[in-house]
């Protein structure tokens, strides 16, 4: 199972709007890019919502059908470990392998006595082609980067293995994601993280590292765009040089999370991935959910009014709700409107708050990040909030489509909007 060139991680928390994502691939692929979906929710969204892998497997299957898709698809196990691989392995055929928790971890003094001496041959001055200065590597930097992350990567291993001992080896795609944790990883980090991987025998696909800057849930990238830029660029590099070094799988590629929203990025992103002829995974993080809200404020009448109590919900439930999400979002809570202001606004001023348009002088990126993470308690309504999302099933799909081909896949995959 090799994957495509360019694909994209699309979740979607209530599992309706498979087919209105699908619709968007075919559009750029009309457009002139061939973009796979794949389906991705994590452990956490699943424990959160009360839903099983299973599900999103039943949703992928019934969008390719009812849309006509001819490409691969994929169904993400996402952000996953040891402790939580089992109930996504009948139903993914990808992993996200989560090592984050196992970052600066110390594995044996021998394991990384024979990994620094491995690596030996690269001390010195590392020329890599397609970064134009030398990379200094010295026995110290070696050893540390034994130390930071070769237990984590030997924990890869050990959930790749077992994933391979239940599906088969090359029955689906592995990906290593290392982005959930403090410090960036450097480019010459990721040329001995992909050594060491290369050497735990995990024929990696994708691999998410931390990249500089801010990847916030549903708002635009926070950091230094230039630097972002140099730092992605350096990173396609060492990848096309590790693939020929480690061999490591030719396919293997950049996954970026929490890639949905980063609105500055697309370009440079767009014009790197030409530059080295490199493929791409970006994984959108509740953009979808995000239009289902859209979608009801646009329908008006008791669709709006439940938008408008899970943002009130939200705002009472801040603590909770942000918990599990505290490194990934910048609330600025004393801005945030209140419940009773919200409550009086018509349809176009919700909209005009949520909706991802940094142009619009009403766009609140406090009030889109409550709400990103406000999907509980839409979870907790049942059946009221799910009959609405099908009873607005048109409205809420074309935001689903139109946020995804036109904010995101032209950008990313065609450059410019047509
Ligand atoms: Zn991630």
């Amino acid at each position: 199972m090799i994957l495509e060139k360019y694909s994209i991680g699309v979740g979607d928390r209530f599992v309706r709007e498979g087919a209105a994502q699908l619709r968007a691939l075919q559009m750029v692929e009309k457009a002139g890019a061939t973009v796979v979906p794949v389906w991705n929710k994590s452990n956490r969204e699943h424990v959160i919502i009360g839903t099983v892998p299973d599900s999103v497997r039943t949703e992928a299957d019934a969008a390719v059908k009812t849309c006509g898709w001819k490409h691969s698809y994929y169904v993400d196990a996402d952000h996953i470990g040891l402790a939580t691989v089992d109930r996504f392995v009948a139903s993914s055929n990808f992993f996200t392998i989560d090592v984050a928790d196992f970052i600066g971890k110390p594995t044996s003094p021998e394991n990384i006595d024979a990994f620094v001496s491995s690596m030996m041959g690269y001390i010195g001055k590392l020329s890599i082609p397609g970064i134009d200065r030398q990379l200094d590597v010295s026995k110290e930097f070696l050893r540390s980067v034994g130390e930071k992350y070769l237990y984590a990567i030997e924990q890869a291993g050990a959930v790749y293995r077992h994933i391979a001992a239940a599906k088969g080896v090359g029955n689906f795609v592995p990906e290593v994601s290392a982005d959930e944790t403090n410090a960036p990883q450097t480019p010459a980090e990721l040329f001995f993280i992909l050594a060491a991987v290369a050497r735990e025998g995990i024929p990696i696909q994708t691999i998410a590292p931390k990249f500089t800057g801010s990847f916030l849930k549903g708002v635009d990238y926070v950091g230094s765009v230039n630097q972002f830029k140099q730092e992605f660029e350096d990173d396609l590099a060492v990848i096309k040089f590790a693939i020929e070094r480690f061999s490591l799988p030719k396919n293997l590629k950049l996954s970026v999370h929490s890639g949905s929203d980063k609105f500055s990025l697309y370009p440079i992103i767009h014009r790197a991935l030409k530059k080295f002829d490199a493929g791409i995974h970006l994984k959108t993080a509740g953009t979808t959910w995000l239009e289902e809200v859209i979608g009801l404020a646009a329908a008006g009448g008791e669709a709006l009014q439940v938008a408008k109590e899970v943002y009130a919900a939200s705002y009472d439930r801040y603590d909770e709700l942000c918990k599990p999400y505290l490194t990934v979002i910048d609330i600025d809570r004393a801005a945030l409107p209140t419940p009773k202001a919200v409550s009086g606004w018509t349809s176009e001023e919700f909209l005009q708050a949520i909706r991802h348009d940094q142009s619009c002088k009403n766009f609140d990126r406090n009030l889109r990040q409550l709400i990103h993470v406000g999907y509980k308690v839409a979870a907790e309504m049942g059946n009221r909030f799910t009959d609405l999302l099908d009873r607005h099933s048109e409205i809420i799909g074309q935001n689903v489509t139109d946020n995804i081909y036109r904010r995101h896949l032209v950008p990313l995959f065609l450059g410019s909007v047509d």
